[in-house]
């Protein structure tokens, strides 16, 4: 007798959906008759950090949404939002549920930098910031820009980096045009940044972000793009570097180009310095005012080594973008070095080594926050492969019919939310974006409890 194989994803954003994608799509083995998916999300929207970690002015990447909504509207996927993983469900009741449970839940705080001052008043995380901007529901709604803080510092040159840069140097005025809510907009008006300085540790041949966010610095009208000289003495490391990656040698390129500009006369600028390793903010009477760094030079092999001089740079904020980190979860084994679910590829596993029947991971929770959006499907391709090979010896689920997930969170008054409530969030928002006196393709609802009760109305 065959059977629909059940499966229940954690984490609706692009490493969910595409793992829900494949497994749907997939051929299965003998004695299954078809596959249903659940994915669940604390966030009452789904689309995790292409609505909530994407910059609000990338819209060509939240583009990437029509694709993933194709997929969600498939019936054989059910969304289940506004439900946290770990407080309103546990594992063990998942598999009551579900053959087997794939975790994609990303990596949503900022791995933790050790240096003097990261308490005082003006020292952020990207991640606050990020979620900030892009309205998510469970952070503060103010901003606490500085009036004097015309002078910031952003630590660490991955893509994030350049987002808070860019963001923190655009006026209010030119992201009016995106998604942005009204208090951020707001917010954004009391930045007074003229000066953004982008500090990396190492040369420009080491850099994390990519040519076209490189690029688009400049698209702004108000920004002139300053690199300064020091670091671009290249040492074998940074040459093989350079012939290795095409795109290494393009984000060099780029930032040659840049150094050789005269700058415009924009009223802001971002500044990106090389060689420059932070190791303390430094404070008075509990606020930033500036930051210290050690100058680097480049050991030979693309590494830096400290020269024992210090620079101070008068600034009054310090934005940390030096990489996310993700939460370990409710009884699951976490490694903390690496910030992963311990996995073999696809199956998570104990501290023994032992794969743990019937759970899996995909995307940042399983190889740490590296990679673009699109290397997620080829992650919950190995997750997903590893899933249905498997899927003959893993235990039928105990509560099989779906109907079974909707009356366990009913009986625990979880307010949660599905695909339907989310068609209708979505149509308020491009409603509110289209009857804005600067009107739009869409304006977000930031309020978790208004989020939910439009999609539950
Ligand atoms: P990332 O790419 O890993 O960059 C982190 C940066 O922080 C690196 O420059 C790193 O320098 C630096 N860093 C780490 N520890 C440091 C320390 N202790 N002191 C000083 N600097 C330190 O991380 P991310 O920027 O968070 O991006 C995460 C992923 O999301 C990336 O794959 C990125 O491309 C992607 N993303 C893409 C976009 C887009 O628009 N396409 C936007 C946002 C994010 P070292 O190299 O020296 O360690």
């Amino acid at each position: 007798m065959s059977r629909k194989l059940r499966v229940g994803i954690v984490g609706a954003g692009p490493a969910g959906v595409y793992a829900a994608d494949i497994l749907t799509k997939s051929d299965l083995p003998d004695g299954f008759d078809g596959v249903v998916v659940d994915i669940l999300d604390r966030d009452p929207t789904p689309f995790g950090l292409i609505r909530y970690g994407v910059a609000p002015d990338h819209p060509r990447i939240k583009e990437i949404i029509k694709a993933l909504k194709r997929v969600m509207s498939n019936e054989d996927i059910r969304f289940f939002g506004n439900v946290n993983f770990g407080v309103d469900v546990k594992l063990t009741e998942l598999q009551q549920f579900y053959d087997a449970v794939v975790f994609a839940t990303g990596a949503r705080r900022d791995r933790s930098l050790n240096i003097p001052g990261l308490d005082l008043d003006g020292s952020y995380g990207a991640a606050d910031f990020v979620y900030w901007y892009d309205g998510h529901p469970d952070v503060s709604r103010e901003w606490d820009f500085q009036p004097h803080a015309e002078s910031i510092a952003v630590l660490g040159v991955g893509n994030v980096g350049l987002d808070i840069a860019r963001i923190l140097a655009k006026t209010a005025d030119e992201l009016l045009v995106t998604e942005i809510p009204d208090n951020v907009y707001e917010g954004l008006k009391k930045n007074a940044a003229k000066d953004v300085h982008v500090f990396a540790r190492r040369g420009p041949a080491q850099v994390k972000f990519t040519p076209m966010e490189l690029r688009e610095l400049s698209h702004s009208p108000t920004i002139d793009v300053i690199v300064h000289p020091e670091g671009f003495e290249f040492d074998e490391g940074s040459m093989e570097a350079i012939r290795a990656a095409k795109s290494q040698k393009l984000v060099v390129d780029v930032l040659q180009n840049y150094l050789a500009k005269e700058p415009s006369g924009a009223p802001h600028r971002i500044h990106i310095h090389f060689c420059q390793n932070p190791v303390e903010i430094l404070g008075e009477d509990g606020k930033v005012v500036g930051l210290r760094t050690e100058v680097t030079e480049l050991d030979g092999t693309g590494n830096v080594r400290g020269t024992g001089e210090f620079k101070d740079w008068p600034v009054q904020a310090v934005y940390r973008a030096i990489g996310y980190y993700s939460d370990p979860l409710p009884g699951l084994p976490f490694d903390e070095a690496a910030g992963v679910l311990p996995n073999d590829g696809g199956h998570v596993v104990d501290i023994d080594g032992a794969a743990i029947p019937g759970v899996y991971a995909t995307g940042w929770i399983k190889r740490g926050p590296v990679g673009l959006i699109g290397h997620t499907k080829s992650d919950a391709a190995e997750t997903i492969r590893m899933l249905l090979e498997d899927a003959p010896t893993l235990a039928a689920a105990e509560q099989a019919e779906p109907e079974a997930v909707d009356r366990y969170l009913d009986g625990r008054s979880i307010e949660f939310t599905t695909w339907e409530g989310w068609e209708k969030l979505d149509a308020h928002e491009v409603a509110l974006g289209e009857s804005d006196a600067h009107p739009r393709e869409r304006k977000k609802v930031v309020e978790r409890d208004e989020m939910v009760a439009i999609s539950r109305a």
